[in-house]
């Protein structure tokens, strides 16, 4: 979106979450005429871009945080988003939802609004949900969580006024009403208690009440960033350390177990997100999702699931091994063919024979044989990679694997990350970020070296074994 006007009015800024892959770096590209990389690829926003756009006379700046399916399993890409949407500067936040999955985008939505009374839901992928005979009523979204809700085609859209107008409304307006997830009655009552000790100190926009959930949680990291975040004295601190102290030890004697906060926040948020999506979606296509968890039910299935996807990896394989041949050896006819014209035009300049033979022989030479060799598979294996992705098979080929890969301590992710090192290990290496725990990327990175990438493959013969 254009800038419309340069204006003095205090800006207003935002934080731009939401799930991976649901169009957030698109939304945030339009809205900021900047070319932040947007792709298929789940976990790609991996650190937070910056930029702005004049709305009403003022300049609101954006900020497009890592995409995290939720703010609690305490992963770096959670870390990350759940420091800025608490402690950034920001007045409130847009999440941006996927319409084809709404349930798992709200458990994200309701943390959020948990935090902040300034939040704006973008339901976007309309158009892929309207495809799939996807309805869903946005008024009564809106109603539900008490926040505003605009829906967009994030690929289409040129207009992003409705949105920009309800964040500004939002922020001038913070939502009275917003949904209140209901946790157990002794977490609730705990919360309670604690809520009243923080308001007392608490000059922030962040809910008192959320406060008091995440100190309960015991997370160390979090209660610094939020003593330094509200610039509380020694005093202060240690009034509110003993503070949780006591109501932790009221909520254990009045039997609950504080080491399942974590699993009852988390429970608690995915039967509301439940409820709350079951009520506002609906299905053309009756029988759609059924014939989706057929299929998915043949294709990570017991029997099936391992066979159809070695056919499937074999087919892709294949094709790159044998296919690369023909245009390979194309290129370096045509690149060697050009050896002994350019060695005499070097020498007809008058050149010396050993400066002539470094580059022909040297420089030209190894530079043909690698583009000539990897050229050919790259360009064959990415696309159809890229075809598997976009038919969603890929997180399926995860699925499979994830259990053998959790037997070596490492995850499924890296079945995706292996294979991409088929075609370059580079590329494979750097898909590794798509894993957000620490341990399993380093063992995903060190381990991708053992991928034959297509440049260390032995092409000719395996493609003599595949065709004689
Ligand atoms: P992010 O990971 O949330 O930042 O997602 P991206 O902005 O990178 O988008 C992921 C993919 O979805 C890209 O290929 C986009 O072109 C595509 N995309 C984004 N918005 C829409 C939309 O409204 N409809 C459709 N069909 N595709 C979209």
């Amino acid at each position: 979106m254009k800038k419309i006007l340069k204006t003095s009015l205090p800006s207003l800024s935002a934080v731009l979450a939401g799930n991976p892959n649901v169009g957030k770096s698109t939304v945030f590209n339009a809205l900021t005429g900047l070319r932040q990389h947007t792709g298929n690829w789940t976990g790609k926003t991996v650190e937070s871009a910056r930029g702005e756009v004049f709305f009403r006379d003022r300049k609101l700046e954006l900020r497009d945080v890592p995409g995290t399916y939720s703010l609690l399993s305490g992963s770096t890409d959670e870390i990350v988003a759940e420091k800025e949407i608490c402690f950034g500067k920001r007045d409130g936040v847009i999440v941006v939802c996927d319409a084809t999955c709404l349930e798992r985008n709200l458990n994200l939505v309701l943390q959020i609004i948990e935090i902040s009374p300034r939040v704006v839901v973008c339901v976007n992928m309309l158009d892929e949900a309207r495809k799939k005979g996807i309805n869903i009523d946005l008024k009564l979204l809106s109603k539900n969580l008490g926040v505003p809700v605009v829906g967009t085609v994030a690929r289409k859209n040129k207009d992003y006024k409705e949105l920009l107008s309800s964040f500004f409304d939002i922020c001038e307006n913070p939502s009275q009403n917003r949904v209140r997830v209901t946790y157990p009655r002794e977490l609730r009552r705990a919360i309670f208690s604690l809520a009243k000790e923080i308001n007392k100190f608490n000059s922030s926009s962040l809910s008192p009440e959320f406060i008091a959930r995440r100190l309960l949680e015991n997370d160390s990291e979090f209660r610094e960033n939020l003593f330094e975040f509200l610039s509380l004295s020694e005093n202060e601190k240690e009034y509110i350390k003993s503070k949780t102290d006591e109501v932790i030890n009221a909520a254990v004697e009045e039997g609950y177990d504080v080491k399942k906060i974590r699993e009852d926040v988390a429970l608690s948020i995915f039967n509301l997100a439940e409820r709350i999506s079951s009520d506002v979606t609906s299905f053309k296509k009756k029988d759609y999702i059924k014939k989706q968890l057929k299929i998915d039910r043949v294709i990570t299935g017991r029997a099936l699931g391992i066979p159809i996807m070695l056919f499937l990896l074999g087919v892709i394989l294949y094709i790159t091994i044998v296919g690369a041949n023909y245009p390979s050896e194309f290129l370096s006819n045509l690149f060697f063919s050009a050896e002994e014209p350019f060695y005499l035009f070097l020498t007809g300049i008058g050149l010396p024979a050993v400066v002539c033979e470094a580059i022909v022989y040297g420089v030209y030479r190894v530079l043909a044989w690698v583009v000539s060799v990897m050229l050919p598979p790259m360009a064959i294996f990415f696309p159809l990679f890229t075809l598997l992705e976009d038919l969603g098979y890929l997180p399926r080929v995860a699925f499979n694997l994830d259990n053998l890969f959790r037997k070596c301590d490492a995850c499924g992710k890296q079945a995706l990350t292996m294979s991409m090192g088929f075609g370059c290990n580079a590329v494979g290496v750097t898909g590794c970020r798509i894993i957000s725990s620490p341990r399993e990327r380093l063992i995903a990175i060190l381990t991708n070296n053992f991928v034959p990438c297509n440049g260390r493959f032995p092409r000719s013969y395996v493609g003599k074994l595949f065709c004689p």
